[in-house]
């Protein structure tokens, strides 16, 4: 299948080039470069600098390499930074996808994946969350992908041929076994990567961000999904995806692990010592989010290969201690 894959010089997007390219499919990558790297595109994927805003020049390159599918990954992904500037979120993330779907009608690609997330769940009332779960974002970042949902589905209301998948992913964390790609967020806010650049000297300690939550050791519960297994869901969707379909499925591992146990599980596959400081809370985190992925697994046959979280944090490790400047400068 002819692909496009948004942001595919992101950290997500990067991985699901490869998984893509390695199933047989064919794939254009575009992406603005304002946090992707190029190097993180293999030399043969064929690789254009644009924004989601440039509708015209999205729509010329959809005809021109006859895109049947589209994945979009590339979005703005902090939660902290949305809260202080929403309307940058809303036109990256809520604007940006309107704009390429409008491409995509206009040259008549009727197949989508998205990157949605747990963050539009909110404070969920309930954990495991299910797909059926109130969605209730707590912040501009989770809003900004459930609007991205809603028009979905009223374009699949209104075009019976259009078929899409909202994947919400959980806590996306590791790097591909070759080692040749990972992450390398600029700058990074995320827990795993922080905890290793702890292990690894790049800074000094790691703070955890509040140790009273009502929680088994007081600090906050998370589900990290291993980003390989992440993006396989992705090619397995889309290959799956019928005309008319609108689906919607959690990509976590089901088991929740809170801070505390992911620095002991991070200096076990450093083998480091991590300085850690115990802070106070960071506004707007829930305490507990974890995912029932059940839907996921027996709709698409989805079965994650790491569901140990010493495994995930080994993989990340792999990259981070082979590559300490990441891409470089
Ligand atoms: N966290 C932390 N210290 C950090 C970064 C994150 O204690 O330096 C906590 C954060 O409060 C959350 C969990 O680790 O409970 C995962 O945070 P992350 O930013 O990785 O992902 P999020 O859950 O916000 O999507």
């Amino acid at each position: 299948m002819n692909i496009l894959i948004t942001g595919g010089a992101g950290y997500i997007g990067s991985h699901a080039v490869r998984k893509a390219a390695t199933a047989g499919h064919s794939v254009v990558v575009i992406d603005n470069l304002s946090y992707g790297h190029r190097q993180a595109v293999p030399g043969m994927v064929l690789f254009y600098q644009v924004d989601l805003k440039e509708t015209d020049r999205i729509e010329e390159i959809l005809r021109k390499h006859k895109i049947e599918a589209v994945m979009h990954f590339a979005a703005l992904i902090s939660v902290g930074e949305s809260v202080q500037k929403p309307l940058l979120y809303y036109r990256n993330n809520t604007a940006g996808a309107m704009s390429l779907l409008e491409a995509m009608e206009r040259a008549g690609v009727m197949r989508f994946v998205f990157s949605s997330t747990a963050a539009t769940y909110g404070e969920p009332e309930e954990v495991p969350i299910f797909e059926t779960t109130k969605q209730s974002p707590i912040n501009p970042y989770g809003h900004s992908k459930l609007f991205v949902e809603q028009i979905l589905k009223d374009i699949a209301a209104a075009q019976p041929q259009f078929g899409f998948i909202a994947f919400r992913y959980f806590n996306v964390a590791g790097a591909t076994a070759d080692g040749l790609i990972g992450e390398d967020h600029r700058p990074e806010t995320h827990l795993i990567p922080n905890v290793l650049y702890a292990a690894m000297g790049k800074r000094e300690n790691i703070t955890v961000f509040g140790t009273d939550y009502p929680t088994a050791d007081g600090t906050c519960v998370r589900d990290y999904v291993h980003v390989d297994d992440l993006v396989a869901a992705h090619v397995i969707g889309i290959e799956k995806l019928r005309a008319g379909e609108g689906l919607f499925y959690n990509l976590g591992i089901g088991r929740g692990y809170s801070v505390k146990e992911i620095i002991d599980a991070s200096q076990k596959a450093s083998g480091k010592e991590i300085p850690v400081i115990f802070g106070a809370r960071r506004e707007g985190d829930p305490a507990e989010l974890y995912a029932d992925s059940a839907k996921a697994r027996s709709e698409l046959g989805w079965q994650p290969q790491f569901t140990d979280v010493e495994r995930v944090i080994a993989s990340a490790w792999n990259w981070h201690s082979a590559h300490p400047n990441g891409y470089g400068d």
